[in-house]
């Protein structure tokens, strides 16, 4: 059996580190807003190449928070991707603005050279996302936003480590919005999330929000929100930190095993690398219009898949009355052929080679 991901292998596999660091916390009996938040934020900071992290409880809560912070609210606009995990449509509702989504390109992302045309008088942000790891096409992106006067949140939550043109996904724009849900390429052991920008005003601000509008103890300064990252995951999170390097290391080598065994199967889109671009592989998604089919051949030789997504936001019933008659086709397309294999730092090269090689037979490849 070669499961999707396993997160207890995770753990095993550096199980006296972590053990170390929630021993360390439940020592020391301080629970939030300690010495491990702090030292994790300086360290992930450090990672991304920014001045500020804000750890927060969540990736949801990290894009809401910032677009909180920018005043977005009720009547205004923020573009986002047509097909995305639904957390980033729902950080521009849960302002009470409008998510406004747009098409996407061959590998899921913000395709930039529809934006121009989405904008309106009410648009205020843009969100990227940098979805299964790939980094979004930034510099597009950033030159619409520049001159149309738009700011730019990097929905960072699928790609820790990322690059662009050699520079940090989430360094990129006004601020990044990151989720530490336990499957991502930076899980905690529970829910966590963060922010990262250069932007002082903004991360004083943000400090607040995710306290209650508080910086100094009952004195509250604005109407916030308990959004916190607890010390037992941050200092968890500094163990995972220290290795997750390695851990993209691998999941580039399990990629590129599968680009090489899986070139040339016919009706198999496989994921592009934009000139330019370092993805994190939080996901290795194909797609093909057989891939029900291929599912469930994969499940008879004991291999998970799943699928990333299923349902795309306007077509959630959480959306139908406000975007259901939108007509989003590769969105739509996306989601009816997208198959993710399986692809995490613990799985081997073998099991990966017996995916692709079980990917291959279905295709009636010879065996290479
Ligand atoms: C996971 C995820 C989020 C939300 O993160 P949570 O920690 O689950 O709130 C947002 N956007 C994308 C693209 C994600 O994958």
């Amino acid at each position: 059996m070669i499961p999707f991901l396993d997160l207890a292998d995770a753990f095993a596999a550096h199980a006296s580190e972590y053990d170390a660091a929630w021993q360390r916390v439940t020592r020391r009996g301080w629970f939030i807003a300690g010495e491990e938040l702090a030292a994790f934020e300086q360290e992930f900071a450090t990672f991304v190449g920014v001045k500020h992290c804000i750890g927060v409880a969540n990736g949801l809560d990290a894009l809401h928070l910032v677009l909180r912070a920018w005043d977005i609210g009720p009547g205004d606009e923020v573009i986002v991707p047509s097909q995305t995990f639904i957390a980033t449509w729902l950080a521009v509702s849960w302002c009470g603005a409008t998510p406004v989504p747009v098409e996407i390109d061959e590998n899921c992302l913000l395709d930039p050279e529809r934006i121009e045309a989405a904008i309106t008088v009410r648009t205020r942000a843009i969100v990227p996302v940098h979805l299964f790891g790939q980094p979004a096409d930034m510099g597009a992106v950033l030159t619409v936003a520049r001159n149309r006067g738009l700011r730019v949140l990097e929905d960072a939550a699928q790609a820790h480590g990322a690059r662009y043109h050699g520079q940090p996904c989430g360094s990129l724009a006004d601020a990044a919005g990151w989720s530490m849900y336990p499957g991502k390429n930076l899980g905690a052991f529970g829910d966590g999330g963060a922010i990262t920008t250069d932007d002082d005003a903004l991360a004083t601000t943000l400090r607040k929000l995710r306290n209650y509008g508080s910086s100094v103890k009952y004195h509250h300064d604005l109407a916030g929100f308990n959004s916190r990252l607890d010390e037992l995951q941050a200092a968890l999170l500094r163990v995972r930190l220290a290795h997750l390097v390695d851990d993209n290391l691998q999941r580039a080598d399990h990629a590129r095993r599968y680009l090489t065994a899986l070139d040339g199967c016919p009706n198999l889109l496989l994921p592009t690398i934009p000139k330019g671009t370092e993805p994190v592989w939080h996901l290795f998604v194909v797609r093909t219009p057989r891939r029900d089919e291929l599912a469930r051949f994969l499940a008879d030789r004991g291999i998970a898949t799943q699928i990333h997504y299923p349902v795309p936001p306007h077509r959630a019933k959480a959306y139908t009355t406000t975007h259901g008659h939108l007509e989003l086709p590769l969105a739509d397309a996306w989601a009816n052929t997208c198959l993710s294999l399986p692809m995490s730092p613990q799985h081997t090269a073998a099991q990966i080679d017996e995916v692709a090689a079980a990917v291959r037979d279905f295709f009636v490849m010879p065996k290479v």
